[in-house]
């Protein structure tokens, strides 16, 4: 291992150790090892996934130190034993886990649908095999009867798979993802606190208040992402049994092992429900993404940004309507760039490129923001002015043709003389089609190439070449 990735581990293991230690005092039932949240379990799973398999000595290492307080009892050499045998079962557990992740889950957990197997095969399944073997390990040493590790198992596999559902989904996000903002850090702290506040308030008296923790989780699923959401889940479900570590709360009256179990099946299903409709609602964020991103792709020139000849039809047409009903008038030109073949000819296809990414800047530089420019063909570009008259168009026309005619292009340290002819039209609500104006604009611009290039054609008015 490098120094950096072995500090690394080293710092995990001590995560582990610590939050081990503090799960035992936080929220421990007898005896002292047994815990309510068992965050090792995901820490452990971690380390594995960060580190490989070279992880595995210290997660036993800190497994060991962090069982043979509780199990020291009866005295060092029998203690020694038993926290052996504790940290094989947690090392073999979370092997077994990160294991079966690797070959169900290679990507992790990105999909609503993935929960089921992860909950199965990473959660579930380990933490079966763990729990069963700590419960022997503690009924054999004779730390617990019989009857209360049967009874102990259940809450305690809750507990062990609680663990990795609340740090592995959390380590994924924060890898993958930016930080959160600002506004983001506001919200997880808000809700955060909302969350503590309830969980307050329902374990001193005012019971139902427990339940309100999940529509607080919800709304933190549309307010921030991934990372934000498991992190108030985290500090949540930390607050939650820390406190009922200490008083049973809405579970009072319950025989305890009943009730540990009802809290963590309230908390588990919490738990599930956060991070599925979190995964689910990322999924719908992402689809949208893509069709918004597929959308533009599909009615935009990639070289240039302009719209296509695809979205600029549906646009003539709509203002073609426009006009029709408002009888308030609209302008088309379309473009064409004098002797382009000679320039792709003299200097090449990519400066021929530069030149059409240029004049479509050009363009746009020179006409108003509701005006729609487009490139309609290889060299060609149609520009549609709504709320204009042809010789308003023509001006514009006219600016873009002088800019282009007073100075060369500068592109890859060539200098592209090179000017541009067009055609307008103006419509008034006429008994012209759509098609039938951008034929009009066309015979204009055929015209300018045939009146000798570098001008503006006008229906009725020719603006003079300079
Ligand atoms: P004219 O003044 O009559 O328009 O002469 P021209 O040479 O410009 O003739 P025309 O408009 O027919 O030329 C079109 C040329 O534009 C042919 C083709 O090589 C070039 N062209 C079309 N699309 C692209 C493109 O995407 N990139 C480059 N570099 N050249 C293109
Ligand atoms: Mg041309
Ligand atoms: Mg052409």
């Amino acid at each position: 291992m490098r120094r950096r990735t072995c500090a690394g581990a080293i710092l995990l293991a001590l995560l582990y150790y610590l939050s081990a230690r503090l799960g035992m005092q936080l929220f421990a039932l007898q005896p002292g090892n047994m815990t309510l949240l068992w965050l090792v379990s995901g820490i452990g799973l971690v380390m594995l996934v960060r580190h490989g398999w070279r992880a595995l000595p210290l997660i036993l290492l800190a497994s060991l130190a962090a069982n043979y307080p509780g199990l020291s009892g009866p005295g060092w050499q029998q203690g020694l034993q038993h926290a052996l045998l504790a940290a094989l079962a947690d090392g073999l557990s979370t092997a077994l886990a990160a294991w079966l992740l690797q070959r169900r889950l290679p990507n992790g957990l990105q999909r609503a649908r993935e929960l089921g197997a992860f909950c199965f095969y990473v959660c579930l399944l380990p933490s079966a095999l763990g729990i069963g073997l700590v419960c022997i390990n503690l009924f054999w040493g004779g730390y617990l009867s019989a009857a209360a590790a049967w009874q102990l198992w259940p809450p305690m596999l809750l507990a062990d798979s609680l663990g990795v559902l609340l740090i592995y989904p959390l380590y994924q996000a924060w890898r993958e993802m930016s930080r959160p903002s600002a506004e983001e850090w506001r919200w997880i702290a808000v809700l955060s606190l909302s969350n503590v506040l309830l969980i307050l308030l329902a374990f001193n008296g005012y019971s139902g208040l427990l339940y309100f923790i999940l529509p607080v989780l919800l709304w933190q699923v549309v307010k921030v992402r991934l990372q934000g959401l498991y992190l108030t889940l985290l500090l949540s479900i930390v607050a939650v049994l820390a406190v009922a570590a200490r008083q049973l709360g809405p579970f009072r009256g319950l025989e305890p092992a009943e009730a540990y179990l009802m809290l963590l099946g309230f908390v588990v299903t919490s738990v599930l429900v956060t991070l599925c409709l979190g995964l689910y609602y990322r999924q719908l964020l992402d689809a949208d993404a893509s069709r918004i991103h597929w959308q533009s792709e599909a009615l935009h020139d990639p070289l240039t940004g302009l719209f296509n000849r695809r979205a600029f039809t549906p646009l003539l047409a709509a203002e073609h309507q426009r006009v029709l009903r408002t009888h308030r008038p609209c302008a088309l030109a379309v473009l064409d760039l004098d002797h382009f073949k000679r320039v792709n000819d003299q200097y090449g296809h990519g400066v021929g490129d530069g030149v059409l990414v240029q004049l479509a800047a050009l363009m746009q530089q020179h006409v108003r923001d509701i005006d729609s420019v487009a490139r309609v063909g290889g060299e060609e570009f149609a520009i549609l002015f709504p709320e204009a008259s042809a010789e308003e168009a023509a001006q514009a026309l006219e600016r873009i043709r002088l800019a282009l005619a007073a100075r060369p292009l500068q592109i890859d340290g060539e200098q592209i003389a090179i000017t541009v002819s067009s055609g307008v039209v103006g419509y008034r609500g006429g008994p012209q089609s759509a098609e039938d104006l951008l034929e009009a604009a066309d015979a204009q611009l055929y015209r300018a190439k045939h009146g000798g290039r570098n001008c503006v054609m006008q229906a009725e008015e020719v603006l003079p070449a300079a």
